[in-house]
């Protein structure tokens, strides 16, 4: 087997172990004699293997009883409208936060649907930076006030979350399950699976069964998040085979612990922020040191052909997938959860190779 240290943003790198057990009961499920893409998602395998992962979800990200596991369809893009179409009533008012590309298209979405505040805006300095707390301008009974925990392609992440009187919403993502949160703080938490929590196909939503109430009668049914908590997401055919990944992903990060993944994925992320601080100029961090994120790590050379050269030495190495985004350029090392600690420390040997050869 030869596997190569995958640094893509997304659907990214899962834990080997995972994949294996995947493969191991691909073509018979224990006990069930078929797949389980081959069975119904009213059977009591699916069943339990849905409740399973919410629990897990719950326990590990100390979920309250008066909140909602969702798993829906449509990515965490869906999000950007469904959350509009369902908290933002006639006559309000929704803070939003432009910290980078995916904050924008939330925005976006949001003016599709109802009035839109931008509470803070540091489009000027994308994508260095997120907005700071202080900066926030909230408007007087919001519907909700949105974030962007962690810009995928900027490299920058809210290192801590603002209070808010109205239902904080956040698009977590980048970051979910990589550091412990207060879930307590937030009305609504939305995930695609395909950074932390698995394969793509599933997102997560995370919500607090009564803001869920406010929804106007006009949206369609499988738009409302009423409609998936009152029926445990099973309305319609579930994602099946991206909810069992994500069970094996949960057990998995279980085994791990919150604590400590967190642990590692600021070492980890350090360790590349250390070659880059170290490297006399030749890398140039991306994001503001306080912002800088441990997910996405973004980082820029002394001319675009370095970069490009950078990418491709690299990925001839096993070290595939660094080329920063399309729309920014530069290098992203994304480094979730299951990224091997061994696959950075080669990145950062790469990093030093390559500056000596060509700085
Ligand atoms: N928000 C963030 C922060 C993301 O990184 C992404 C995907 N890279 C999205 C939203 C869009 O997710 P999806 O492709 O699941 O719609």
């Amino acid at each position: 087997m030869s596997r190569v240290y995958n640094f893509s943003a997304g659907p990214a790198v899962l834990p080997l172990e995972v994949l294996q057990q995947a493969q191991n009961e691909m073509v018979e499920y224990p006990g069930l004699g078929m797949s389980i893409m081959e069975t119904s998602h009213r059977g009591k395998v699916y069943a339990a293997l849905q409740a399973e992962a919410e629990a897990n979800l719950r326990e590990l990200m100390g979920i309250p009883a008066d909140y909602a596991v969702l798993f829906l369809q449509g990515g965490a893009s869906l999000q950007f409208g469904m959350v509009p179409m369902n908290l933002l009533l006639p006559g309000q008012v929704a803070d939003y936060t432009n910290s980078g590309a995916w904050g924008e298209k939330a925005i976006e979405d949001a003016r599709r649907i109802g009035q839109v505040h931008v509470a803070a805006d540091c489009g000027a300095d994308i994508p260095t930076r997120v907005p700071r707390i202080a900066e926030l301008q909230l408007s007087d009974n919001a519907a909700y006030v949105h974030i962007t925990s962690n810009e995928t392609i900027s490299g920058a992440q809210w290192k801590e979350f603002p209070r808010t009187e109205a239902p904080l919403v956040a698009d977590m993502s980048s970051d979910i399950l990589s550091r412990p949160i207060e879930v307590r703080d937030f009305g609504l938490i939305y995930a695609g699976a395909q950074k932390n929590l698995g394969p793509s196909g599933v997102t997560i939503v995370i919500i607090r069964k009564d803001i869920a109430e406010r929804v106007p009668a006009s949206v369609p049914v499988m738009l409302k998040y009423r409609t998936h908590i009152k029926s445990d997401s099973l309305y319609n055919t579930p994602p099946c085979f991206s909810v069992y990944m994500l069970n094996l992903i949960t057990r998995w990060v279980k085994e791990q612990g919150v604590d400590k993944l967190f642990a590692q994925n600021r070492a980890k992320a350090a360790l590349i922020y250390d070659a880059i601080d170290k490297s006399g100029g030749f890398y140039r961090g991306t994001a503001l040191p306080e912002c800088r994120s441990d997910m996405n790590v973004t980082f820029r050379l002394p001319t675009e052909e370095l970069e490009s050269s950078f990418a491709s030495e690299a990925a001839a190495a096993d070290l595939k997938n660094l080329k920063g985004h399309r729309s920014v350029g530069g290098i992203r090392a994304s480094i979730y959860n299951a990224f091997p600690v061994a696959g950075v420390e080669a990145l950062v040997a790469f990093m030093q190779d390559f500056q000596t050869r060509n700085g």
